[in-house]
């Protein structure tokens, strides 16, 4: 699998444990950012009552899934609790030609792929406020965390791990309104430091010739 470097849009990936707020976050993002596209993942879960075929999802059968991953119309997919999700190709190239910023809510298998596939993606992970005092050991100073163990903390706990190598960034999900201002510095950060170093290399190519 060859890197694509983003000739203009930018890839924000979002992920974190379930129940975290991320797709309220997405939303919310979709509102504040005038210029951001959400991408819709195809699965082969079932629909639920409240969920809409092309806003929520993509539904497909498991078979068409196979199908898609077969022709090569997914950027990435993943099996997430028995079921298949992943990301359509061409809706996000679009998005980027378009100098867009392209948010993918995905789990963390997702997100590694697409930092392979695009180095330059703003990695995001969500972190719960009751996961605090666990993040602040993991990622600040790397200690057991024998005492905190219960069902939902030892499985964010997998995912945080896994997180740790792929996601620079890491927000916690205490106030909607500020988590979400946070996100958006961060999008801002990175693409001036890409506009930045773009300017830069235009530059020195001028310079050299
Ligand atoms: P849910 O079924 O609760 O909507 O989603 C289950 C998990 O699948 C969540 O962690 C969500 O982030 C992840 N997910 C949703 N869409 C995609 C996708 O396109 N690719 C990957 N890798 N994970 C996804």
């Amino acid at each position: 699998m060859s890197a694509r470097p983003v000739k203009s849009g930018t890839v924000v990936v979002i992920s974190g444990p379930s129940g975290v707020g991320k797709g309220t976050i997405c939303r919310e993002l979709l509102k504040r950012l005038d210029n951001a596209y959400l991408s819709v993942s195809v699965t082969s879960r079932p629909k639920t009552e409240k969920e809409v075929d092309g806003r929520d999802y993509w539904f497909v059968s498991y078979e068409e899934f196979q199908n898609r991953v077969g022709k090569g119309l997914l950027l990435e997919y993943a099996e997430v609790f028995g079921n298949f999700y992943g990301t359509p190709k061409d809706k996000l190239d679009e998005a980027l030609a378009a100098n867009k910023i392209a948010i993918l809510e995905i789990d963390v298998q997702g997100g590694k792929q697409v930092k392979q596939i695009y180095p330059e993606a703003v990695m995001i992970f969500i972190l719960a406020p009751n996961q605090k005092e666990l993040a602040g050991r993991l990622f600040g100073r790397a200690r057991d965390d024998e005492k905190t163990a219960n069902k939902r903390l030892s499985r964010a706990q997998t995912e945080i791990e896994a997180a740790q190598r792929f996601y620079e960034h890491r927000v916690i999900n205490d106030n909607l309104q500020d988590a979400v201002s946070e996100i958006i510095g961060i999008i801002e950060t990175e693409r001036t430091r890409k506009r930045t170093v773009t300017n830069k290399c235009n530059e020195a190519m001028e310079q050299s010739e």
